[in-house]
């Protein structure tokens, strides 16, 4: 048999657990994991749309300097061409002046994909600020009701936490460095009845009756090698 005190014990534990799986299983909770994700996807979007604006303002600053630049050799040209009388001079001015007018065209081009991509960033920007808010409400509401959910449940793990406290000095020691070294690595409960003579309680394997002798007659409990939970005997 297991000292009543460490089963007593073990009850709570497993009582605390329940606590603990429903508090994670509340509607709340997962609305505001949820939400939680959503404002973060949504801010990380703003933060990229942001980049991305400066980036778009960037190369439109350097369209509009090259576009300066052309405007001026073009009337430069313009003026040259004015001067110039010889037939051939001027078919070679009007080869550079073209050539600055396509180069004009495509800066142009350049600056209309800007202010484009531009507008299409600015909507999506609003979209997201429009968003953004809805979010941070949705998931400052349920980290409230949460909140509310976990208050109910305090005084009843504050009362357990004492009973436990209060129980544990009186476990013999080994027994509960046992007990917590497997409830740790996640086996609840740890110390499980034989159920049937020859059943573990815990995974309810049929464990071969010569071997629960065997165990029985060493100690007062034994490991079931299925689970690895301590099964005892009931009195
Ligand atoms: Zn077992």
């Amino acid at each position: 048999m297991i000292q009543q005190e460490m089963l007593q014990y073990q009850q709570l534990d497993g009582e605390l657990n329940r606590i603990e799986r429903d508090l994670k299983k509340n509607e709340s909770f997962i609305k505001r994991r949820q939400y939680k994700a959503l404002s973060q996807e949504c801010e990380e979007s703003i933060a990229k749309l942001d980049a991305r604006a400066q980036d778009l303002r960037n190369q439109l600053a350097l369209a509009q300097q090259s576009l300066q630049k052309i405007t001026e050799v073009i009337e430069e040209h313009s003026r040259e061409i004015d001067t110039l009388e010889d037939e051939d001079e001027l078919n070679y001015m009007n080869k550079k002046l073209n050539e600055q007018l396509s180069e004009l065209n495509n800066v142009e081009k350049e600056i209309k994909r800007i202010l484009r991509e531009g507008e299409e960033i600015a909507k999506a920007f609003e979209e997201a600020s429009t968003k953004l808010p809805k979010l941070v409400a949705g998931y400052k509401h349920c980290d409230e009701e949460f909140n509310k959910a976990t208050a109910e449940v305090k005084p009843r793990i504050a009362e357990i936490r004492q009973k436990q406290a209060e129980l544990k000095s009186k476990i013999d020691p080994n027994l509960f460095e046992i007990y917590k070294k497997l409830a740790d690595g996640g086996l609840q409960p740890v110390f499980v009845p034989l159920e049937s003579g020859t059943r573990c309680g815990g995974c309810r394997m049929e464990i071969p009756k010569a071997v629960i002798d065997a165990q029985f007659a060493k100690k007062n409990y034994m490991k079931c090698e299925h689970c690895g939970r301590i099964i005892f005997k009931q009195e």
